[in-house]
């Protein structure tokens, strides 16, 4: 069993810390934050004054920061050039591509191994120990980082190169928010031309339209699967968090010189719901809620004028 050095126990890496603690490993966490140090400890994992103490003696280092810059500042001022050469470094946070290539690089200059290791499943998925793992990195270093992972995971998939991780996990989920923004807009026409959405349901998930966002996300309450819609799209996937990653994705687009009109689109109605309208702690599918009409935004939530055409 090794010693593995965890920085950042939020949402995400509470769970993923605590799987590896229950695998047997000894697990020192480094957080911010007192509670979700707190949080850790009490399920199994030592505490860490700070990252550098954290990663001292370490064989693995796992990071789940919010975004790039955290990832930045971490590998910047404690793990890099910090953490045993012989310790394998993986950074499961959503982030952009070039940071992660850049990081991978960085770490390789200074004889550390490292992948990036972006994660689909959400915050159960975290605790069930049922994530995904998209890999970016050498095979060799994908093969060191393989156990740890699917101590923490259902399957690990090797996507190429640094950086390949990221770059699948931001052109699903383009796709998925392209497909969710469809399939809400489908529901609403389907509503307004008098059909049931129930029969349409049964028709739609057997024909050419059926998608995941329809058949295992429904974003209509008592339609398909239970979902996200049956409680009031309280828990999922926050649209805050489909915003930051279609934001990636595009951000990325433009790095490649990739036309994703779709993608685009997608950016500016979550962008719309998540942020003007305050829908950012919902559920992503309460998307249909502004394209249906029936959205109101929270109090203190100023909306702006409607583009032309869309009626709010
Ligand atoms: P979170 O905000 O709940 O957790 C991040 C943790 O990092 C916090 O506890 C914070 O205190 C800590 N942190 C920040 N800066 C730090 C630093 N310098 N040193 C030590 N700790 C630091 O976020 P989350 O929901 O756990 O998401 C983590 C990552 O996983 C994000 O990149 C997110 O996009 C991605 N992700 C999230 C989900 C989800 O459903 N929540 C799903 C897939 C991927």
């Amino acid at each position: 069993m090794a010693r593995i050095a965890f920085i950042g126990l939020g949402n995400m890496g509470g769970g993923m810390a605590a799987n590896l603690a229950k695998a047997g490993h000894e697990v020192i966490a480094f957080d911010l934050s007192e509670a979700a140090l707190a949080r850790a400890e009490s399920r199994g994992c030592k505490r860490a004054g700070s990252a550098d103490e954290a990663v001292a003696k370490a064989e693995a280092v796992v990071t789940m920061l919010p975004a790039c810059s955290h990832v930045r500042e971490v590998y910047g001022a404690s793990i890099i050039g910090k953490a045993p050469k012989g310790a394998i470094l993986m950074d499961c946070s959503t982030i952009d591509v070039a940071t992660a290539r850049e990081t991978i690089e960085k770490a390789a200059a200074a004889g550390q191994e490292m992948v990036d290791a972006p994660v689909s499943g959400g915050i159960a998925a975290a605790e069930g120990g049922t994530l995904t793992f998209m890999v970016g990195g050498t095979k060799a270093a994908l093969e060191r980082a393989r156990p740890f992972l699917e101590a923490m995971g259902k399957a690990v998939i090797h996507a190429g190169d640094a950086g390949a991780g990221q770059a699948a996990k931001i052109c699903n989920n383009m796709l998925l928010g392209a497909t969710m923004i469809a399939t809400c807009e489908t529901f609403a026409l389907a509503k307004k031309l008098g059909l049931d959405l129930q029969t349409f349901y049964d028709i739609s998930s057997k024909a050419s339209g059926q998608s995941w966002s329809m058949t295992s996300y429904c974003p209509v309450p008592g339609v398909g699967p239970e979902t996200p819609a049956d409680r009031d799209y309280e828990g999922g996937f926050a649209a805050a968090l489909m915003l930051k990653d279609l934001r990636l994705a595009m951000e990325a687009a433009r790095a490649a010189d990739a036309y994703t009109p779709m993608g685009s689109e997608a950016e500016e109605l979550y962008t719309r719901f998540a942020e003007a309208l305050g829908g950012g702690g919902k559920d992503f599918s309460a998307i249909i809620k502004m394209i249906d009409d029936s959205w109101t935004p929270p109090e203190g939530t100023r909306p702006p004028a409607p583009p032309p055409g869309v009626k709010l």
